[in-house]
């Protein structure tokens, strides 16, 4: 990990080489990224103009777009509402390509499993004001961004009891105010990524050039997974990252979508 330079400084030598690839697939992150985090995650929006460029990108040909979420494919599909993309939801357990119905990795004894460990924190967490406990039915999620921060070690401490009680069978994972216990299956967004990428070529006619675009300690695992063969972008000033280079904000996603558009359309 190092600290990531202003994309807008290279920009030079990347506008050529996303120009000319015979391809290209742009795979983002949502929230954070294409969509400004707001208190509660159930009222995340995706602004219109960010909805209108991706429309656009997935239209313009040998171009794939796929966004990659810890939010479910059912989620994502109705925050996004395009059917032309291709969706990675639970960090990778969940797959959908462009019209076509969710591929899932996660058994239905995994999901019992998800249920009880919900349960369980229910109990043991269920006082705290401004806690969200999410079941995706893949994965919970411990959402603490609205709790007081004096909570926070008895969160920390529950949850940990949680993911030791499962017995190697659920990873816990950390993102930004949010713990989550998953099925312990080997995924990431990361190994999701790289298996959607080999399958484009096929759908696409051509290999095609990645670009990853994402905020969080979770997008990690796609950079070092396209590290030396693709664009990678954190979204955040001042983080360390396998990221070569940041843009500041969603300002910053939008204008480089809005530049990757032209630069496909010539
Ligand atoms: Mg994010």
């Amino acid at each position: 990990m190092s600290r990531p330079v202003p994309l807008a400084e290279t920009w030079r030598q990347w506008a050529p080489r996303l120009q000319q690839a015979p391809a290209v697939a742009l795979f983002s992150d949502f929230d954070g990224t294409l969509a400004p985090i707001v208190r509660h995650a159930a009222r995340a929006r995706l602004p219109l103009q960010t909805h209108k460029l991706l429309q656009q990108l997935a239209q313009r040909p040998r171009m794939f777009v796929g966004i990659v979420s810890g939010r479910s494919v059912a989620d994502l599909r109705r925050l996004v509402r395009l059917r032309r993309l291709g969706y990675i939801g639970i960090h990778g357990l969940e797959v959908a390509w462009p019209r076509q119905p969710v591929w899932s990795r996660v058994s239905a004894a995994h999901r019992a499993r998800i249920e009880k460990a919900k349960t369980d924190l229910e109990g043991s967490l269920g006082d705290i004001r401004g806690l969200w406990l999410e079941n995706k039915s893949a994965s919970v999620a411990v959402h603490f961004r609205n709790a007081a921060a004096n909570a926070l070690p008895r969160i920390e401490r529950e949850v940990r009891r949680v993911h030791r009680q499962a017995g190697g069978r659920l990873k816990l994972q950390s993102g930004k105010k949010i713990l989550e216990l998953l099925p312990a299956l080997g995924a990431s967004k990361g190994t999701a990524v790289l298996r959607m990428l080999r399958e484009l070529p096929r759908r696409l006619g051509a290999r095609p050039f990645p670009v990853y675009l994402g905020d969080d300690a979770t997008d990690e695992s796609v950079f070092s997974a396209l590290a030396g063969r693709g664009l990678c972008v954190r979204v955040g000033a001042g983080t360390d990252s396998v990221a070569p280079y940041f843009v500041p904000d969603a300002v910053g996603v939008r204008r480089f979508l809005r530049y990757l558009l032209t630069l496909r359309s010539g």
